[in-house]
């Protein structure tokens, strides 16, 4: 497979060379140079999910990792099952939560570890990540207790929730969390700037995590064409994706797998307040505003990293950004959100909540609609538990942790003293 940078379309990398750099030069996105389109979706959509992904993966990788080595590493990273749950006469939910960590980070984050624990050559990596709540905890499950890799996580103080800081700051070992005193945009931000030191990338073998590495959104495409072989054959064609979006790999993995054949009528881009993306595409104005804390606190992104990926896309492809609907939510829309579902038995978290609310609003007569539930709803128990005045139970991965001390150190937002960190603990 070949990539190349999209701010310098010079610069072209291996597969296993982008899963290694996570960035390209001036902090470019790596894009594939060509994708597959599979004209046999019908046959594809009734394997099974490793089976169909090996497939599908080994046709965008080419010779760099054999079928074989794909279904191992696929066998043991998509070791759980992606539901497709019907909520009402025309609308599902596409449950991406029955990970290890609760949260659809972990196909990104389980295939990648595994696709460098395969390419590894013994010298040492450290993983650096920014996190919004989620990708923290599925990386560090995904790497905890690997050789020759330490795993660093950046996320913003007091701006995650609680039971997702317990379940990946208390690990230890292998994995380092720094909450850092400011919002998620300045954590990414820190990542981005360890990238350009090149001083620094050489003396602890930077590697990044987050969804700037291609590896998790090729992951990620793989579970869209797990919920359309769920769907009943006939309402495939005409079928809407609503996604949560903060950063927008998930989007994009929805994009590319369209890109591929799958036939998605057309998607939904679901934000809360951080609504840079739904914005830009009303007026086309690339305007952040501050990053501001809300109840889907994954999606509290301003600077989206993926949007270049995404415009790349429609570009290759020749679509009108027109197709891509977009709508926000402010707090108390999403409340309400997460109140309709529970009325109609579905207890869902804010950020599916965004996407079913939105979902809702925007689908035609003719079309049927599926949102992606991005977390399992205990992840978000304070939240939950609060707008639908109730005590939903912790599952037991949460619950072991619930009780164990956080491990955290705590740091301001500045670079200076990150690397400084860095060097000591080499
Ligand atoms: C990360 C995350 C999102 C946003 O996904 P992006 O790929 O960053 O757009 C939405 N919901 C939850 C629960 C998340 O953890």
């Amino acid at each position: 497979m070949k990539l190349y940078n999209i701010k310098d379309p010079t610069e072209q990398v291996s597969f296993e060379q982008a899963v290694q750099q996570g960035l390209g030069r001036g902090q470019g996105l790596f894009f594939p140079e060509s994708l597959p389109v599979f004209d046999n979706i019908d046959e594809l959509l009734s394997l099974n999910l490793v089976e169909r992904s090996a497939l599908i993966l080994s046709k965008v990788l080419g010779e760099e990792l054999s079928h074989e080595t794909l279904q191992a590493i696929l066998g043991s990273a998509f070791n759980f099952a992606a539901p497709v749950v019907s909520v009402s006469d025309k609308i599902s939910a596409l449950e991406l939560f029955h990970g290890p960590t609760l949260a659809f980070k972990d196909f990104g984050g389980r295939f990648m570890a595994q696709c460098l624990a395969t390419f590894a050559d013994g010298s040492k990596t450290t993983i650096l990540t920014a996190t919004s709540g989620d990708t923290g905890a599925a990386v560090a499950h995904a790497f905890y207790g690997m050789e020759n890799i330490e795993v660093v996580v950046l996320y913003p103080k007091g701006k995650i929730s609680p039971l997702q800081e317990k379940l990946f700051c208390t690990l230890g070992g292998n994995i380092k969390t720094i909450a850092i005193e400011s919002d998620f945009d300045a954590c990414q931000a820190m990542v981005k700037q360890a990238f350009d030191d090149q001083e620094l990338k050489q003396a602890i073998g930077l590697n990044s995590a987050n969804s700037i590495n291609i590896s998790r959104l090729l992951a990620q495409v793989c579970y869209y064409f797990e919920a359309f072989a769920q769907l009943p054959a006939a309402q495939r064609a005409q079928t809407v994706v609503s996604v949560p979006s903060g950063n927008f790999g998930n989007l994009t993995a929805g994009l590319i797998a369209k890109a591929m054949g799958l036939p998605v009528k057309r998607f939904i881009a679901a934000t809360n307040a951080n609504d840079t993306v739904p914005r830009y595409l009303r007026d086309g104005q690339w305007d952040p505003k501050p990053t501001q804390a809300t109840l889907s606190n994954a999606m509290d992104v301003s600077q989206p990293n993926n949007w270049p990926r995404i415009e790349e896309l429609f570009k290759v492809k020749a679509w009108g950004l027109s197709e891509l609907a977009s709508g926000r939510m402010d707090d108390q829309q999403t409340a309400k959100a997460v109140q309709n579902l529970a009325s109609q038995g579905y207890i869902c978290e804010p950020h599916g909540a965004i996407a079913y609310q939105q979902l809702s609003e925007k689908l035609a007569d003719d079309e049927y609609g599926l949102f992606i539930c991005t977390a399992h709803p205990a992840k978000f128990k304070e939240s939950v538990d609060e707008i639908l005045k109730t005590d939903i139970a912790l599952p037991d991965a949460l619950a072991q942790r619930a009780d164990l001390e956080l491990l955290s150190k705590t740091l301001p937002a500045d670079y200076a003293l990150l690397r400084q960190m860095l060097l000591e603990s080499k």
